[in-house]
C-alpha cells in the first residue's frame, strides 16, 4: 500500500516557494502539540477516571473533541513519537527499536511535521524531557529550536553516580538530572520561548513531559503531602499500590504544569488562535496490566500499553464532543496539516481525523502497532511474559485486534475487544478467518519486512536507558 517517498521534501518546498498552495501566514494557526509520555487515558477525569487530578487537561477536553479510542503504534517512546511526527506506522518512518540492525534513528528522507509546517512559514520548537527523544533517534529533524533539558554535565548536579534504588535516584526539588527532567523545566523553557520570540508568523511548539514514566521523577514535596506518600518510603516498580500513588501524584503535577502553560497562551492573547492537541506515546500496565498480563510497565501491546489520550481544541474544532471511531496516532500529523492548510508530507498511514469530528462516514481506519523484542538489543528480553519473548506485529479493525507472533506465528493472539477489552479470550485458533483478514493487512503493507541498516558504533547511552528503567536489571524496577 506504500510507496517511497523519495520526493516528500521537494513536494513542500515547492509549496513553500510557489503561491498556489501557500495561504497567508496570519490565516494559520499556532499548534502546540503535547505529549504525556505513559499517561493513560483511563486515569484523566476527561475518559472517566473517579479520582481524577487533572482539571486542566479535562478542562480542554470539555471545550474541545476527545477521542474515546485512540492507539499508538508502539509501547515505547522513540518509536511512538516518530508515528506522531510524521503519521507513519514504524515499518515506514524506520525508527524500530533502541538499537539493533533494523534501524533506531528516524530515516533521514521521511519528512515530519515540523519541516512541512516551517515550509510554510512555522517558527517551529521542540521542547522535550528525556532521552529516549534526544537527537541520538533523529527526533529533533525540523526542528529550528529543539531542547532536551539533558544539556548539563554530570559534575554539574549531584547524580554522578549510578542509581542503586529508586530511593537514592529520588530527585525532591532538583528539576532536571542528566537524563530526564521534570514538567517544571519544561515548560519554564517553553514560556521562555514563546515570550522571547518575535515577528507575527505563527509557531509550532512540541511540549513533552516524562514525570509519570520514572517513579524517581518527583515533583516538589509539598505534593507528596498531598497524595499521602513519603519520599522517605523506598518505591519499587513491584509495590503496585504505591506506584499508582506516585503515578497520580505525577500526572497531577504535569496536569499543573500545562495549566502554567495554557494560562501563558492566554495572558499572552494567544490561545484563541491556537491549536493544542493533548496525547501521549503509550501507556503503562500499572496493576490490571499485571494482573491481566504480567507486565505493570509498558513496551507490549496490549491495550493498557497502547491505548492513548486524544484532545484536540482550538480554531475550527467543536467544543465538548467524544468521537468513538477509531483514532490512530499517525493521524495526527495529517490533521495538523489540514488545520494549518501545509502541503502533506508525502503518503502517510495516518488521516486527518477532521472528516470523523465533523461525524462523516469514512472508511474503517486500520490501526498497526508492535514490539520487535527480539529485534532489540535493549528489550529485557528475559524478564518479558514468557509468551511476548517474540517481535510482536498488532492489526486492529476496530473490533477485532491480531497480535502476530513473528517467530512463532501459531502463538499469535486474537481478541474481540466489543466482548473482551481486557484481552483474555484469545480466539485465534477458534477464528482463524478473521486472523487470516487481519494478518493479510501485515503482509500487503509489508509491515512484517525488516529493514536491516548498520548499527551505528557505540549504539544508544546504555546507562541513560538503564536508569531511566528501560533495560539492565530487576533491582531498577
Ligand atoms: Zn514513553
Amino acid at each position: 500500500m506504500m510507496t517511497p517517498r523519495h520526493h516528500t521534501l521537494l513536494l513542500v518546498a515547492a509549496c513553500a516557494l510557489g503561491s498556489s498552495c501557500a495561504p497567508q501566514t496570519e490565516d494559520r494557526p499556532n499548534i502546540l502539540l503535547v505529549t504525556l509520555d505513559t499517561t493513560r487515558p483511563d486515569r484523566l477525569g476527561c475518559y472517566g477516571w473517579e479520582g481524577a487530578v487533572t482539571p486542566k487537561i479535562d478542562a480542554l477536553a470539555a471545550r474541545g473533541v476527545r477521542f474515546e479510542m485512540a492507539l499508538s503504534t508502539a509501547g515505547i517512546t522513540p518509536m511512538a513519537h516518530a508515528s506522531i511526527l510524521t503519521g507513519l506506522n514504524p515499518y515506514n518512518h524506520g525508527l524500530r527499536v533502541f538499537h539493533g540492525e533494523v534501524g533506531h534513528t528516524l530515516r533521514g528522507e521521511i519528512a515530519t511535521l515540523p519541516e512541512a509546517l516551517s515550509a510554510v512559514g512555522y517558527e517551529t520548537a521542540g521542547f522535550v524531557s528525556a532521552y529516549p527523544l534526544s537527537p541520538y533517534y533523529g527526533l529533533d529533524q525540523g526542528f529550528e529550536t529543539y531542547r532536551t533539558g539533558i544539556e548539563k554535565t554530570q559534575d554539574q548536579l549531584d547524580l554522578t553516580q549510578p542509581v542503586r534504588s529508586l530511593r537514592e535516584s529520588v530527585l525532591l526539588n532538583e528539576p532536571s538530572s542528566r537524563f530526564q527532567r521534570r514538567a517544571d523545566s519544561t515548560t519554564a523553557q517553553a514560556i521562555d520561548w514563546l515570550k522571547k520570540r518575535d515577528g507575527d508568523s505563527p509557531w509550532f511548539a512540541w511540549v513533552h513531559f516524562f514525570d509519570v514514566h520514572d517513579l524517581s521523577l518527583v515533583p516538589p514535596p509539598e505534593w507528596a503531602e498531598r497524595f499521602g506518600v513519603s519520599y522517605d518510603e523506598v518505591p519499587h516498580q513491584r509495590d503496585l499500590a504505591l506506584k499508582e500513588a506516585f503515578y497520580d501524584m505525577e500526572l497531577a503535577w504535569m496536569d499543573h504544569q500545562l495549566g502554567l502553560l495554557f494560562d501563558h497562551l492566554e495572558q499572552s492573547g494567544a490561545l484563541e488562535d491556537t491549536v493544542i492537541v493533548i496525547t501521549a506515546d503509550h501507556g503503562q500496565g500499572l496493576s490490571d496490566g499485571q494482573r491481566l498480563h504480567g507486565w505493570s510497565r509498558h513496551r507490549l501491546i496490549y491495550q493498557w500499553s497502547i491505548q492513548i489520550p486524544l484532545l484536540i481544541a482550538g480554531p475550527k474544532i467543536p467544543s465538548g464532543e467524544v468521537v468513538d471511531a477509531l483514532a490512530r496516532a499517525t493521524d495526527i500529523a495529517p490533521t495538523l496539516l489540514e488545520l494549518t492548510d501545509a502541503p502533506p508530507l508525502g503518503p502517510m498511514d495516518g488521516a486527518s481525523l477532521m472528516p470523523l469530528i465533523a461525524g462523516e462516514k469514512v472508511e474503517q481506519r486500520i490501526a498497526y502497532a508492535d514490539a520487535l523484542n527480539l529485534q532489540d538489543s535493549h528489550a529485557p528480553l528475559s524478564r518479558l511474559p514468557e509468551g511476548c519473548r517474540d517481535d510482536l506485529h498488532a492489526v486492529f479493525d476496530g473490533r477485532y485486534k491480531l497480535i502476530h507472533h513473528r517467530g512463532s506465528p501459531e502463538e499469535s493472539e486474537l481478541y474481540d475487544l466489543e466482548s473482551d477489552p481486557s484481552e483474555q479470550h484469545d480466539l485465534y485458533q477458534s477464528e482463524p478467518e478473521i486472523a487470516e483478514r487481519l494478518r493479510a493487512f501485515l503482509i500487503e503493507d509489508q509491515a512484517l519486512s525488516l529493514r536491516k541498516v548498520s548499527p551505528e558504533a557505540g549504539g544508544p547511552d546504555r546507562d541513560a536507558l538503564d536508569q531511566l528503567g528501560y533495560t539492565g536489571d530487576d533491582s531498577k524496577d
